[in-house]
């Protein structure tokens, strides 16, 4: 069996009752073969990255203790995805149902076609860093960058915890 590997995953909506969409989204990684779910962030209320002719978000952390690799992580919130309907379109950062992004897997670092671990947006995203760090606030990233201090130092851009 695989070793144990802490990741955090950061869930997204703006689309069909976002808040629900969230919280299933959480509910439904705990039912993930070979993950156990530590932690859920509270939810925050954040503005669109990229086009502002969309809803506000919901956002929030989930941390998850896994034996799975990060390629399987990634297939199974791909299908969590799907199921709650997601569409990929081909404008960026537009209105979504769900989006659940790999964060951190452990203290790994992974490039490769389908996956970039630590998440390339990660370090420049109040509506991640806020909640990671709420969740993990002894948190670094594998270069050692502390998370709460990236968290004090974003400009919140009117994020709001609900
Ligand atoms: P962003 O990546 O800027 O947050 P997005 O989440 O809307 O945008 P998606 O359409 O959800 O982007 O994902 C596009 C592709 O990104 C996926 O097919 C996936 O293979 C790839 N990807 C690369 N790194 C990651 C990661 N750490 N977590 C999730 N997907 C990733
Ligand atoms: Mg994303
Ligand atoms: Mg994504």
């Amino acid at each position: 069996m695989q070793q144990k590997t802490i990741a955090y995953i950061g869930l997204g909506s703006n689309l069909s009752d976002p808040k629900v969409q969230v919280s299933n989204a959480a509910k439904e990684i705990a039912d993930i073969t070979n993950c156990r779910v530590i932690a859920l962030s509270s939810l925050y209320l954040s503005k669109p990255m990229g086009p502002q002719d969309q809803d506000d978000y919901i956002n929030a952390v989930v941390s998850l203790e896994t034996s799975l690799s990060a390629l399987d992580l990634l297939n199974a919130l791909q299908k969590i995805e799907n199921s709650a309907g997601r569409v990929r379109k081909d404008n960026r950062w537009g209105a979504r149902i769900l989006d659940c992004d790999i964060l951190l897997y452990g203290n790994k670092n992974i490039d490769n076609e389908r996956l970039t671990v630590p998440h390339y947006g990660m370090t420049v995203r109040e509506f991640v860093l806020l909640p990671l760090a709420e969740i993990a606030p002894n948190l670094s990233l594998p270069d050692g960058t502390s998370i709460s201090s990236l968290a004090s130092e974003i400009n919140c851009n009117g994020i709001v915890k609900l």
